[in-house]
């Protein structure tokens, strides 16, 4: 089986995570020719030759100044013409990149490269003759090869032994693959960052308050409206009209337009992998000004493919929409949501994905830390007994506390209930990117000093002991 990863490097200098299991899951089927792929700048050259390191005998290196600023179509188009070249039976992304953090490439490369898709692996259960994976959140699925699936953080990436040998680094430009560089880079990419702003969004003025205020604390929280949907068009201006697939966007929708069509989710998701093509093919009969998607993964796996076919922009996990009447402008954190960043789709339809709780959610969510450890059941059993949904944090995921499907964050997943409660987990960064679009944040932690409380609306300086035993 011939193999290809696509690998990025992040801003720090490393393997983007979900990417180096991706590249794990690779060099554990047997046989298996794994090649690297990459698109980014110069100095890569040197990251890819490492990991060459662990078992690709060979990397290639997609670097043109014509790349530069490309959005994820854009990025797609000319990977798709360095796996068209390769010829792979399998290409295997990480679920997304860590600052990008839009889920959108692999989706929208399996479209451009002409390849079947699986999205959210959580475990490769039979790779001969048809292609079998379990997934996050759609069951277990088949596919034909050949295929692309993008994996979550299913695996460790391994360490080079001393004796390792590096492979070769192939470096591509432009007339390399053959592209076509007004589908490259900035100048091929439909959507544009037209401003960027430090997002205070996720610091809050934190309130210490007594645990036994816990219950009123939800109470009042569940009171207030359920979806965060900030700024509406001051001046009233209304898009023409607005397609949502799902009910779920609906709220969102409404900033931006009167005339609103639901697509019925629940059909969709029937039709499977024709989904895609076939509802491309409506959008181009019927051309809605624009197509919202909540972010569940299922619309993480039909929207990309849908902008794919289309060549328009997609905008992901938006929180909050705006328009002049004629464009819409999109609101999105970046990097690890410390940055919001205002975005405009430049061709028809304009689509984006925008942040929704997931269907059938409890209204509360209790996160649990690692600090938590000997209190888990405790903490738990309350937990149940209030029907609040449990989640974790990753150093409560990485000591096995709880499966990894539970983890939120920058590498798990991004939630929004009315009510957050963070029990035992300090606040890093990381952590806090999966839940500051949360409604009233209550953290519970001994320490006075964890960052938790810097995001939180209440805060209760105790043990989950203290609180949760009875
Ligand atoms: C690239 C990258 C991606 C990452 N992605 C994520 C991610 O998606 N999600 C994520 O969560 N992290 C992620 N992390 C890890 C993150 O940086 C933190 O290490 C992690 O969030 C800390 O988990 P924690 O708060 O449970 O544990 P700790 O930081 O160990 O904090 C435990 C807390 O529990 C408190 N405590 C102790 N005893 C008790 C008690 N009895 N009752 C109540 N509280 C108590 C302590 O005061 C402490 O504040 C990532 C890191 C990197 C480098």
């Amino acid at each position: 089986m011939r193999i290809v990863v696509c690998v990025k490097q992040t801003v720090a200098g490393e393997i983007n995570p979900f990417d180096a299991c991706a590249y794990e899951a690779a060099l554990q089927i047997p046989g298996a020719e794994v090649i690297l792929l990459s698109m980014g700048p110069e100095k890569s050259k040197d990251f890819l030759l490492n990991l060459t390191r662990l078992g690709a005998k060979e990397a290639y290196l997609l670097c043109d100044k014509a790349f530069a600023g490309a959005d994820t179509l854009a990025t797609a188009y000319a990977l798709s013409l360095a796996v068209k070249k390769l010829k792979p039976n399998l290409v295997i992304c990480g679920r997304q990149t860590v600052d990008g953090d839009t889920a959108q490439t692999g989706p929208a490369l399996s479209v451009v490269a002409g390849l079947s898709l699986i999205t959210n692996v959580m475990e490769i259960k039979q790779y001969e003759g048809q292609l079998t994976c379990l997934t996050r959140a759609m069951g277990e699925q088949t596919v034909d090869y050949p295929a692309l699936i993008t994996v979550e953080r299913i695996n460790h990436l391994r360490l080079p032994s001393i004796r390792s040998k590096r492979g070769e680094v192939i470096v591509w430009g432009v007339g390399d693959i053959g592209a076509d560089v007004s589908r490259c880079g900035l100048k091929g990419s439909p959507t544009k960052v037209l401003a960027s702003f430090q997002n205070e969004d996720g610091k809050r003025k934190c309130k210490l308050v007594d645990a036994s205020m816990l219950d009123s604390l939800i109470a009042e929280g569940l009171q207030k409206e359920k979806q965060r949907i900030a700024p509406k068009n001051p001046e009233g201006n209304k898009l023409r009209n607005v397609w949502i697939v799902g009910e779920k966007c609906r709220a969102m929708a409404e900033t931006i337009s009167d005339d609103i069509r639901v697509i019925d989710k629940a059909t969709a998701e029937v039709e499977g992998a024709a989904f895609a093509r076939k509802f491309a093919a409506k959008i181009q009969e019927e051309k809605p000004e624009v197509v919202l998607w909540d972010s569940d993964p299922w619309s993480k796996w039909a929207a990309p493919q849908v902008a794919a076919i289309l060549k328009t922009g997609l905008c992901a996990d938006c929180t909050a929409l705006e328009t002049d009447g004629e464009r819409l402008y999109m609101y999105r954190p970046a990097f690890s949501g410390n940055i919001i960043a205002k975005i405009a789709c430049t061709t028809n339809p304009q689509m984006a994905t925008v942040r929704t709780m997931a269907e059938g959610v409890s209204d509360v969510i209790c996160a649990i830390g690692k600090g938590v450890k000997d209190a888990k059941a405790m903490v738990e059993d309350y937990a149940l007994k209030k029907n609040w949904e449990t989640a974790a944090s990753r150093l409560a995921v990485d000591s096995e506390m709880f499966p990894y499907e539970k983890q939120v964050g920058m590498t798990g997943k991004t939630v929004s209930p009315p009510v957050y409660i963070a029990v035992g987990i300090s606040g890093a960064v990381h952590h806090i990117a999966g839940m500051k679009q949360s409604g009233t944040v209550i953290a519970i932690n001994p320490d006075k000093k964890a960052p938790i409380f810097d995001y939180a609306d209440y805060g209760i300086v105790a043990t989950a002991e203290e609180v949760f035993g009875s």
